[in-house]
């Protein structure tokens, strides 16, 4: 929501008669220096929206306001031109709405398209929320990463590294949703006060790594060279439920430098809908983005959402440190879901990770059953996740 600076508006006037957090205000209007506000200039306020509302005979502020619970001021700073004292039936005033409703319902079949369309709405309502591309798929789409936080300390998340494994993204961006619901509206998240988490931790978050994929599970092969490629590689089988590549059959989680060459010599050897590790390692753009972005973030954590098992891979060649294994504990804890070291398999963002910055990092795979997991199970996923979301963040 917009409003136009009064004479003597500050944006701590502007917290106070909102019950919104100074910090988040801040940061919802970077180009505005708070102690240079002119009269006139326009301010974001983050977690509103505004209603129309048509007069009605007997209607004054002072009913509006009370009836909404809202203060009286707000109705003016909204309605700047209106006169209190004489409105008029039939005009139309502005009334604010706290965002306390998600903008994002994860319960659907969560593709690119959608996706952009939660984004879009959610950097409406919440401004603070600064954005980056780092990359672009195969086919040319944005490889998005958010950021929300200000802290020293870096976490990560990622989701739809394996494009069948989508339901991530949704699990990712609805949890987003609550998190700038309880940080804007001051809630707790079960119970767990998250305001200090936005001064202490940078969260970055990359909700869909294969959106190319994503969209071809989804909406099955696009028109043209790609989509007709994808068709041949898939044997002209039109059913792509089963696909976890990139649009070119490569296996984003096979794309990484670490034993590489092990992962090579016994996966496919050319492209396929699964497990094809690329003729070397990082020769996609969406891998290459993903080793670009933990270059130049340096996350003090990272975990990377796969589905299924209900399980949590969280070693690599004893590079993992001590702290990894506490953290681990926890997120166990929280979601019941079972911490595995060791496996055979490399090549994975998490390895390489791991072995490159020897710092925590988490290959967590969300969900029991096959995938792709049903949209039936997201809710019970969702639940599941919530705690390791949070303790992500506070250990
Ligand atoms: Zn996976």
């Amino acid at each position: 929501m917009k409003v136009q600076v009064r004479k003597g508006d500050t944006f701590w006037y502007y917290s106070n008669l909102f019950n919104v957090p100074l910090t988040l205000i801040i940061d919802s209007n970077p180009d505005s220096d708070p102690k240079t506000l002119q009269i006139g200039d326009t301010v974001h306020i983050p977690g509103y929206q505004v209603s129309y509302y048509k007069v009605q005979k007997g209607d004054t502020f002072w009913r509006l306001a009370s009836e909404r619970r809202l203060a009286l001021d707000m109705l003016a700073l909204l309605n700047p031109n209106e006169s209190p004292r004489n409105l008029q039936v039939g005009q139309t005033l502005r009334i604010p709405v706290q965002v306390g409703f998600r903008i994002v319902d994860g319960r659907q079949a969560y593709d690119f398209d959608v996706l952009t369309k939660h984004l879009k709405e959610l950097l409406d309502t919440y401004p603070f929320i600064r954005t980056e591309k780092i990359g672009q798929s195969v086919m040319g789409k944005d490889l998005l990463e958010l950021q929300i936080g200000h802290g020293s300390k870096v976490v990560h998340w990622n989701g739809s590294f394996h494009a069948n494994e989508w339901i991530t993204t949704a699990t990712i961006m609805q949890f987003l949703n609550d998190y700038l619901i309880a940080l804007t509206n001051k809630e707790p998240i079960r119970g767990l006060d998250v305001s200090p988490y936005y001064e202490q931790v940078t969260l970055s978050i990359v909700p869909m790594v294969d959106p190319d994929g994503v969209n071809l599970v989804l909406q099955g092969p696009p028109k043209g060279p790609f989509g007709e490629e994808a068709l041949r590689i898939n044997n002209g089988n039109e059913d792509f439920s089963g696909w976890k590549a990139n649009i070119r059959g490569v296996d984003l989680n096979n794309q990484f430098p670490a034993k590489w060459e092990v992962e090579a010599e016994r996966k496919p050897k050319k492209p396929r809908y699964r497990d094809f590790p690329g003729e070397k390692p990082l020769t996609e753009p969406e891998a290459i983005a993903m080793a670009e972005l933990a270059q130049a973030r340096q996350f003090e954590k990272m975990l990377a959402f796969h589905t299924q098992g209900e399980v949590i891979y969280w070693g690599y060649e004893g590079k993992e440190p001590p702290r990894a294994f506490t953290i681990v504990n926890e997120f166990r804890r929280v979601s019941g879901y079972e911490p595995i070291r060791y496996v055979d398999s490399y090549a994975g963002y998490k390895d390489w990770f791991i072995k490159v910055y020897e710092r925590p990092g988490f290959t967590v795979e969300l969900g029991e059953g096959t995938n792709p997991l049903p949209i039936s199970q997201f809710d019970e996923i969702y639940q599941e996740t919530i705690g390791i979301f949070l303790a992500s963040l506070y250990m």
